[in-house]
Order: structure tokens, then C-alpha cells, then sequence
């Protein structure tokens, strides 16, 4: 019954085609700024302390420096901390920032200073490590950046089952008075 002029059909598919040639300009280019806000932002929410290489080289020994900004591992049952059981409290060496207490530490007789847990979790950022052929998750400090180690799921018989596998070169140490 009812009968649409060609001039009508036109103009719908006119403004069709417009509202596609919008959505097709405007997606992509949101997408996009989403994306870049994003990574632009991450860096100054969850790094607090920003300095340059040149910055780090001068604050760290060149040991601390490859181990917290090169991501170099200590060698196992060679760091200070490794059997280490003073009370106290285990900080970033890069940031001062408090990580680990001394009760959570454990003898996980792997060469390396473990953690069953840290003292909050928003100072350790956590993130996947593919790098050496494994899969691993990466442990870093949250405010400065700075690599501590890994953390791994064979903490057997601790409280969370995690094992916090820290290098002792990324640690300072405030002892308990
Ligand atoms: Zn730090």
C-alpha cells in the first residue's frame, strides 16, 4: 500500500551512507586516542619515582643498577640477604619504599632471599615475564620500577604458597630496633 518516492529512497540511503562514513571516521580515531591515553598515562600512575638512566647510574653501584634497571639476576646463595634472619623490614633498594618484613621470610632453599608475601600488594607490581624461553611473572617495584625478582607458586607450606624469589642487590634492610 504504501509506496516510497525514488527521491525518498535517495535521501535515506544518503544519510545512511552519511552516518556510516561518521561511525567508520570517528571508531577508529577513538579507539585509537583510548589506546594512547593509556599508555601514556601508566608510566605517571603507578611509576612515582621517574628518573633518567643517567639519573639511576649515579644513585646505584653498577651492580645495583643491571640487577634494578637491566633486569640482571644475582647469582644464587651469593646474595647478602640470602640467609639473612634478622628482624626487620626489607626495603626497595632504588626507592627506600618497604617491601617485605622479616616474618614472612622462609628458607625456600633456592638460593635466593624468599617471601611468602609482600607488606602490601600495591608496592609490588606484578607482571608476565616471557622473556628466556620461560613464563614467569615478574616482580617490580611499584614506585620506582625497579626489577626485585619473580614470584612463583611453589611457596609449599608458607601461608599463601607463593614464594617471592627476590635478589638481594635490589634490597636494602632496616632492622628491627
Ligand atoms: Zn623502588
Amino acid at each position: 500500500m504504501q509506496y516510497i518516492k525514488p527521491q525518498s529512497i535517495f535521501t535515506i540511503l544518503f544519510f545512511t551512507a552519511l552516518v556510516f562514513v561518521q561511525c567508520s571516521n570517528t571508531v577508529p580515531s577513538n579507539v585509537a586516542k583510548s589506546v594512547l591515553s593509556t599508555n601514556d598515562s601508566t608510566p605517571k600512575d603507578t611509576m612515582k619515582v621517574i628518573k633518567t638512566e643517567e639519573e639511576w647510574k649515579q644513585q646505584l653501584t653498577p651492580k645495583e643498577y643491571k640487577v634494578l634497571r637491566e633486569k640482571a639476576t644475582d647469582r644464587p646463595y651469593t646474595g647478602e640477604y640470602e640467609s639473612h634472619w634478622d628482624s626487620g623490614i626489607y626495603v626497595c633498594k632504588g626507592c627506600g619504599t618497604e617491601l617485605f618484613r622479616s616474618e614472612t621470610k622462609f628458607d625456600a632453599g633456592c638460593g635466593w632471599p624468599s617471601f611468602y608475601q609482600g607488606i602490601d600488594s600495591s608496592k609490588i607490581t606484578e607482571i608476565v615475564d616471557k622473556s628466556m624461553g620461560m613464563y614467569r611473572v615478574e616482580v617490580l617495584c611499584s614506585k620506582c620500577g625497579g626489577h626485585l625478582g619473580h614470584v612463583f607458586t611453589d611457596g609449599f607450606g608458607t601461608p599463601t604458597g607463593l614464594r617471592y624469589c627476590i635478589n638481594s642487590t635490589s634490597l636494602g634492610f632496616k632492622k628491627k630496633e
